[in-house]
């Protein structure tokens, strides 16, 4: 892998593909997160006397559109990095060439919204081509869009030499490896959320490296049906009762242990303020649905997390985003937290137990928490991303 540490940035102009595609309300950058994650590649460049020309997306523009402007974060920006950048009014036209070419050493520009090119999105080589020359060197820090072909992201690669893993991507990367390929055991992966069908590729690429798997929220109900339970009004995919079989199958041929929940916080209605009732998974009245996992189940799962070496969390085991029914998935969050206070390496990736760990104020507990939601998800699914390949290649 090439980092940037190994490089010297002196008196290069470095073309940096980051991810600044923050939510904005208001006028206002309501969390500024990812552009804090791409500060230590823009420091260590603007130390070794280089330049830095940043690019991005913003939301998803069909064309030019003012609210979509790097303009609404350029203030954020600066207040981040804590220094003054140059903001350009186009991607590839006069002005990003005259600034870029006028950068010096110490400076920053950051560029237009890449996607006010239809180009970008559609991985055009021209349009890379021109991006290319604005620069010397090129960094990929944009893990979450390191799975998308997109001329920024990966077209870009290859008119450079000098290409490099930026500081973020290459923590995304390590962690990621160090779970599926040199995770210490025993190895434990956590799969929650709402739907089993969108897990049955994690499932299927992290079974050769796993030891046990608690399966918790509502893909747990489909399983439980599968083997025979009544799980009452809960979520569940009927057309995945077959796959919920083979999955327990060829866990048990592999030796992982699967752990589902016993008990279970139920609801008539899924609502935050509906009475809730505590039952035994196997057997949920018809008009009860399973909303939270119970406390034997987190006692349960409690000497797994602890005795795990190696943690993988995705997904939440509950409807965490109602606050009677969080309690389950901030308990597992809080042993996760302390088996790494223990001396496990825990990862937190992929969509909502990333916004749980957040909500809970477990994020500097755990050993990472992943910045890529898509791309998260396509690594753990044993994809190779063609954000990465092309700085390898
Ligand atoms: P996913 O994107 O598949 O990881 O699913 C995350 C969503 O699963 C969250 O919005 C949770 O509210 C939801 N979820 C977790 N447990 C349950 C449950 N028992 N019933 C319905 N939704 C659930």
């Amino acid at each position: 892998m090439k980092t940037i540490n190994k490089f010297d940035f002196n008196n290069k102009k470095a073309i940096v593909r980051v991810d600044f595609n923050v939510p904005i309300e208001k006028e206002n950058v309501t969390d500024n997160s990812r552009i804090l994650a791409a500060k230590t590649t823009i420091d260590k460049i603007i130390s070794d006397g280089g330049s830095c020309i940043l690019m991005s997306h913003l939301g998803r523009p069909k064309g030019f559109d003012n609210n979509l402007s790097m303009s609404k974060i350029h203030s954020e920006v600066e207040r981040v990095l804590n220094t003054k950048v140059i903001l350009s009014k186009d991607v590839i036209g006069d002005d990003a060439i005259n600034k870029a070419n006028n950068l010096l050493s110490g400076e920053i520009l950051l560029l237009e919204n890449l996607r006010f090119h239809k180009e970008e999105t559609d991985g055009d080589v021209g349009f890379a081509k021109k991006l290319s020359t604005l620069a010397d060197c090129y960094v990929n820090d944009a893990f979450g869009t390191a799975h998308r072909a997109h001329a920024s992201t990966t077209i870009i690669a290859q008119y450079f030499d000098n290409k490099f893993f930026g500081s973020l991507l290459e923590k995304e990367v390590k962690s990621i490896e160090k779970v599926m390929q040199s995770g210490e055991k025993p190895v434990l992966a956590i799969l929650g959320g709402a739907k089993i069908s969108s897990k049955i590729p994690i499932i299927n690429n992290i079974i050769d490296v796993v030891d046990h798997i608690i399966i918790g929220g509502g893909m747990s109900f489909t399983f439980i049906k599968a083997l025979g339970g009544k799980i009452g009004s809960s979520i569940c995919e009927d057309e995945m009762i077959s796959t919920a079989l083979e999955i327990l199958a060829g866990a048990k041929e592999k030796n992982v242990k699967i752990h589902l929940p016993s008990d279970v916080v139920c609801a008539k209605e899924f609502s935050n303020d509906a009475e809730t009732k505590n039952f035994d998974i196997h057997n949920i009245p018809d008009d009860y649905e399973g909303m939270d996992a119970g406390k034997n189940s987190i006692e349960a799962f409690r000497k797994v997390v602890l005795d795990s070496k190696t943690i993988l969390w995705n997904g939440p085991v509950g409807v965490f985003e109602f606050s009677n029914f969080s309690k389950g998935t901030k308990e597992l969050g809080n042993l996760v937290a302390e088996s790494t206070a223990n001396g496990a390496f825990s990862l937190v990736g992929g969509g909502d137990s990333v916004a749980a760990v957040k909500k809970f104020g477990l994020q500097d507990k755990v050993s990472y928490v992943s910045t890529g939601g898509g791309a998260m998800l396509e690594s753990l699914e044993g994809k190779i991303l063609p954000g990465i390949s092309a700085l390898t290649n």
